[in-house]
């Protein structure tokens, strides 16, 4: 493989999730904290979603997340001033990684998020297909674990929802949390700025000639969504599946209360098709899924291996 020409790190993707749009500017004031990390390529620091951020809310007009496609682009270049403003901003970011000078690729991106899920540190690589993105998640993941926090490696296979990983070849979303929604946390701000650190690391070691022999990664894959059984405001998760992102979830478990006092298990609400493998709950309680009426996900894990990686030189 190539060596990396050029990194681009997004935050206020989402405008209420304040960890990304923090480090974002905080990195923009002094660009050498970046440069300490990654020598060898440059580094270039965007707000994802500007006007979001100005709102403090996740979107202004619809979720910038899922507007990366070509049909999108399309529509932005007819140039209608109807067009919902995230369509108009993914076609400039599209641009803008397209306009990227041929020594500068290819180029990875790097996505700050936050959840108010539980979910500690979690990479979101779009698939196991992408060797170089997952070996820099592991790599990542031994780090943040020796902090003694939560990091998982999450992947979404089959499951092209028009993100910014689609803008280059090489994306990884890290998502962080618990974390409420137009809220600073320290504790979550540490990990988010160190989880982007060990990835430049592993950036610059790679670049600079170091090889990853081949290895194996556990990775949690969503393979069901849990929608909420009635409406959200007379349903809640119940306190056993509550902050239990990533635990294997039993098909008995109670998963669901009702404002009439009725609970409901894991087996009422999904299809026994679905459990006959173990489940993991992920992104458990997670407050702008509401709007999808979505409580939470099920993930599989399996165990994926690693050829070993080496830049071609
Ligand atoms: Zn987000």
């Amino acid at each position: 493989m190539n060596k990396i020409g050029k990194v681009v790190i997004f935050g206020g993707t989402h405008g209420n999730e304040m960890s990304g749009v923090f480090l974002v500017n905080k990195w923009m004031r002094n660009e050498e904290t970046l440069k300490e990390r990654l020598s060898s390529c440059p580094v270039r620091l965007h707000i994802a979603n500007p006007e979001a951020v100005k709102l403090c809310r996740r979107y202004k007009d619809c979720d910038l997340n899922r507007q990366f496609s070509e049909k999108n682009y399309n529509l932005a270049k007819g140039g209608s001033d109807s067009l919902m403003y995230e369509i108009k901003r993914a076609n400039e970011l599209h641009e803008m990684i397209l306009n990227t000078p041929v020594n500068e690729k290819p180029q990875i991106i790097l996505d700050l998020h936050n959840t108010t899920s539980n979910m500690g540190c979690t990479f979101i690589v779009s698939s196991t297909a992408d060797i170089f993105t997952l070996h820099m998640a592991a790599y990542a993941q031994i780090k943040i674990r020796e902090e003694g926090f939560k990091c998982e490696i999450l992947t979404l296979e089959n499951m092209n929802y028009a993100s910014t990983r689609n803008l280059s070849e090489f994306g990884l979303g890290i998502e962080v949390g618990p974390q409420p929604q137009g809220v600073l946390r320290a504790d979550i701000l540490k990990i988010q700025e160190n989880a982007v650190f060990y990835c430049l690391d592993f950036i610059d070691k790679f670049n600079k000639g170091q090889k990853f022999s081949v290895t194996s990664v556990s990775t949690f894959g969503l393979v069901h969504r849990v929608g909420f059984p009635g409406l959200s405001s007379e349903v809640m998760i119940h306190e056993n599946v509550q902050d239990k992102d990533y635990q294997e979830l039993s098909h008995h478990e109670l998963v669901f209360r009702t404002s009439s006092d009725k609970i409901l298990s894991l087996k009422d609400v999904v299809n026994t098709e679905v459990l006959s493998n173990p489940v993991y709950p992920v992104f458990v309680n997670e407050a702008a899924y509401y709007e999808k009426d979505l409580a939470f996900w099920l993930a599989s894990l399996k165990s994926v291996m690693l050829a070993s990686l080496e830049v071609k030189i």
